[in-house]
């Protein structure tokens, strides 16, 4: 998609387009934090320009990179005390332009709070800065026969704190959950540069659920300076199934019967034809040629794995799996999961340009919406592959589009929004991980009432009154009375100068 520049689709932040900080506040700000801290040049800006949404970007007036959690709280109380808006951003991975800059405001990057603090295998936790990445917590613990169970595909690069920010997940969070469930405790940075503890490092603490309140926030709340998590046991058995199927329908009701079956999978993984086109000519993981593929992992106590696969593979064979792969060894299970968590980036080996989109249908209605996303390609003439987490309903349609052709990226930015419909329309959500962002907040009336976004705003409003922390994401912009919904037009009370919007 052309890049879009972040005063378009910001509005409330025009004022700030084209602002560079004076020469005193960048001398402050290399005052605040250890020396090479700041950067403030246009070469050294471009790389924070764009999170993984490389359509929308925006040039901060400085990028500050402090090495600790004071740092950042001094960076904070700067912020606030000039009301300068900032955008926390971990490692840039996100999909809804969460990180995007705000345009003449400061990025705080938290890729150098990367420290393991404390292991504690006995109390099953581990305390980390927040620019550890995912996949490292399970390194560091695997020797105790531990790992970090969220395990979003991008988990070798993602940092903690983005994890946390967007409650990312993972092909394992149908049997072990979401972020949430995996963190205890956390010190954040509030907007006024207040530090706190919120959470506790054992379960239940007493008081109001603030963890549940920041974890899934996007970054408008707090920076995360420190988080303790949960670490859980490596199961004794994990027997990994790759199952092909001549319909998605044959694979959705592969998924229904293993569910009804009374088993939890590890994870249960499905892509389509062209997703998994996609993936060979990428990572060549020997998939066979089918309409859809099935990954099914089963994990615990061995004789369970053992017993409950006879179940999976009797269903299989029972909806004519034209092919079954049993993984018989660790790098088997790693060619297969390869294909699948490299699925996204390969889309890039078969269209110029693709757009993830990510929606929930409750699972009953897998086949119903993936059938109503087959019409819609084929009546907007572009291609789209699937990839989904089956199990919990989570969709990732992947659109292909070339921005060269006039009007495509248009379109498949239309087509994206049509898939949203589509799954709040069958009673799911227009986000599932990858969060709203900059990128979907426009769609957030879809889903709440005025009311429930009224509730949200206030919330953020008691921590961030002056709106500086990470503003113009996740909530539309609120509207005068009488606007209509759609993208923003100006009012002509506003455009007389009678009225603002705030
Ligand atoms: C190829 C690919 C595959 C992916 N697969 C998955 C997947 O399977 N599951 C999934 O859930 N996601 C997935 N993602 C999306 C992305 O990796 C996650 O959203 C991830 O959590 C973002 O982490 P990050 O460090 O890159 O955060 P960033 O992109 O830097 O930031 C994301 C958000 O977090 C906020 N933030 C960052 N650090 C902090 C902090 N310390 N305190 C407060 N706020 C903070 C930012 O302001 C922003 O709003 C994928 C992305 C890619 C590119």
């Amino acid at each position: 998609m052309p890049a879009a520049r972040a005063h378009d689709i910001l509005p409330e932040v025009r004022g700030l387009t084209g602002t560079t900080l004076d020469s005193r506040q960048i001398a402050e700000l290399e005052r605040l934090c250890a020396p090479g801290s700041v950067l403030s040049t246009p070469p050294a800006l471009l790389a924070y320009e764009c999170d993984a949404l490389e359509h929308l970007r925006a040039s901060p007036a400085a990028v500050v990179l402090p090495s600790s959690a004071a740092e950042v709280q001094a960076v904070v109380r700067f912020c606030h005390r000039e009301g300068l808006p900032f955008v926390a951003r971990g490692h840039g991975t996100g999909l809804s332009g969460g990180a995007l800059p705000v345009p003449g405001g400061v990025v705080i990057g938290l890729s150098r709070l990367n420290r393991v603090l404390d292991i504690d295998i006995p109390n099953r936790r581990v305390t980390v800065e927040p620019g550890v990445t995912n996949l490292s917590i399970s390194k560091h613990v695997a020797p105790y026969g531990y790992y970090y169970a969220p395990d979003p595909s991008s988990q070798q690069v993602c940092s903690i704190g983005g994890n946390i920010a967007e409650n990312s997940g993972g092909a394992h969070c149908l049997k072990y959950g979401f972020t949430v469930h995996h963190v205890l405790a956390l010190e954040l940075v509030l907007p006024d540069g207040e530090l706190v503890t919120i959470g506790d490092r054992r379960l239940d603490a007493p008081g109001p659920d603030l963890l549940g309140l920041v974890v899934g926030s996007e970054g408008t709340l707090g920076i995360a300076t420190k988080a303790v998590v949960r670490i859980v046991r490596k199961p004794e058995a994990v027997q990994t199934f790759l199952a092909a199927f001549d319909t998605i329908e044959a694979g959705g009701q592969a998924v229904s019967e293993i569910i009804a079956a009374g088993i939890v999978p590890g994870a249960i993984e499905m892509m389509d034809a062209l997703a998994i086109e996609a993936a060979e000519a990428a990572v060549h993981p020997n998939f066979p040629k089918a309409n859809t593929v099935l990954i099914v992992e089963l994990d615990g106590p061995a004789p369970e794995v053992r017993a409950l696969s006879d179940v999976v593979l009797g269903i299989f064979r029972s909806l004519g799996a034209s092919a079954v792969e049993v993984a018989e060894h660790e790098a088997q299970r790693a060619r297969i999961w390869k294909g699948r968590k490299a699925a996204f980036a390969a889309m890039g080996r078969i269209s110029p340009n693709y757009y993830v989109q990510d929606g929930v249908v409750p699972r009953t209605k897998l086949p119903h919406v993936l059938g109503r996303i087959r019409d819609l390609e084929v009546r907007s003439g572009l291609r789209i592959g699937n990839v989904f987490h089956a199990g919990d309903g989570n969709l990732h349609p992947l659109i292909c589009y070339d921005e060269r052709i006039p009007g495509q990226s248009q379109r498949a930015a239309e087509v994206a929004a049509e898939i949203l419909g589509y799954c709040v329309e069958a009673g799911g959500s227009i986000t599932g991980e990858h969060g709203v962002g900059c990128d979907k907040r426009d769609s957030m009336p879809k889903m709440f009432s005025a009311i429930d976004l009224a509730v949200m705003r206030d919330v953020r409003r008691a921590l961030d009154p002056t709106d500086i922390c990470n503003p113009g994401k996740v909530l539309p912009t609120p509207r005068l009375c009488g606007e209509v919904p759609g993208p923003y037009k100006q009012h002509p009370v506003e455009a007389a100068g009678l009225a603002e919007r705030f």
